[in-house]
């Protein structure tokens, strides 16, 4: 098990699948956390099975008043805040030709500007701490080009690329920015897709089967910990050698 005791970790999107798993993986290393999400009811229960060490706040991370708030309330809870994990995403499948401008704006704004406000936002926080780590959640079509995800591919190599900005940029206040890239794996996102009765538009992995959330929540456990301290700047693969 990964060490993160004494660490606050901000988890966007943690409700459900992904990043329910990773802030079961800062509880469970010694960590505290606050989930944030959309879902309201999912988010609290979920915390709620997390004890004392989690919290949950409603936050569309679209919009920067709800950032500012999410940050307050994390320093008011936990005095402090040492990662960010920037997991909140949707994801619908459409091929070039026929998305939608408006969807591609909708997932872009989610998927990008979501991850972009929430760095922009925390910087001073972790600064002000001495640093941090900021583990940002792309996906195995931000490393290939992955057929049916115009809006959805284009924003998971936004987020690889804003992570490589950032780790640049910050290393001078000692946050170190990564991404992982989960392949597929299963969660309440890829459950409507058939992935597991490999059915579906999944090409499959060298591995020979998909992930479970918690492979993908112990990259980012290993990433928030001081263990990664000289990792930065990373595209962290966990996708069975899909992209290999
Ligand atoms: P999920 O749908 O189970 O969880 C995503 C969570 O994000 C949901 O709880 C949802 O309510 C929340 N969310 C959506 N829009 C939001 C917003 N505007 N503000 C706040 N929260 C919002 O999906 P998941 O599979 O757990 O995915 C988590 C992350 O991992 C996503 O970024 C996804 O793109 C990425 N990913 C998943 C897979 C996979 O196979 N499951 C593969 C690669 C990447």
């Amino acid at each position: 098990m990964v060490d993160l005791s004494g660490k606050v970790v901000v988890i966007t999107g943690g409700a459900r699948g992904l990043g329910a798993a990773a802030a079961q993986a800062v509880v469970d290393g010694g960590g505290r956390v606050l989930i944030t999400d959309l879902l309201e009811a999912e988010g609290a229960e979920t915390a709620a099975k997390l004890g004392d060490a989690a919290r949950f706040l409603r936050h569309d991370v679209t919009s920067e008043a709800d950032w500012a708030a999410v940050l307050e309330y994390a320093v008011a809870e936990f005095g402090r805040i040492d990662g960010l994990v920037n997991n909140a995403g949707i994801s619908t499948g459409q091929f070039l030709e026929h998305e939608s401008v408006e969807h591609f704006r909708q997932v872009v704004e989610v998927n990008l500007v979501g991850v972009f406000i929430g760095i922009k936002t925390a910087i001073p926080l972790l600064r002000a701490g001495g640093g941090g780590s900021i583990v940002n959640i792309s996906s195995a079509a931000g490393l290939t080009g992955l057929a049916l995800t115009a809006g959805y591919g284009a924003s998971k190599w936004g987020v690889r690329g804003l992570s490589k900005i950032g780790a640049v940029e910050l290393a001078e206040a000692k946050i170190r920015v990564n991404s992982v890239h989960p392949g597929m794996t299963l969660t309440p996102m890829t459950a409507p897709i058939g992935i597991q009765t490999g059915e579906g538009n999944y090409p499959g992995a060298p591995l020979g089967r998909v992930g479970v959330p918690e492979e993908i929540a112990a990259a980012v456990a290993f990433l928030l910990s001081d263990a990664a301290g000289y990792t930065t700047g990373a595209e962290l693969a966990v996708d069975g050698g899909w992209t290999a």
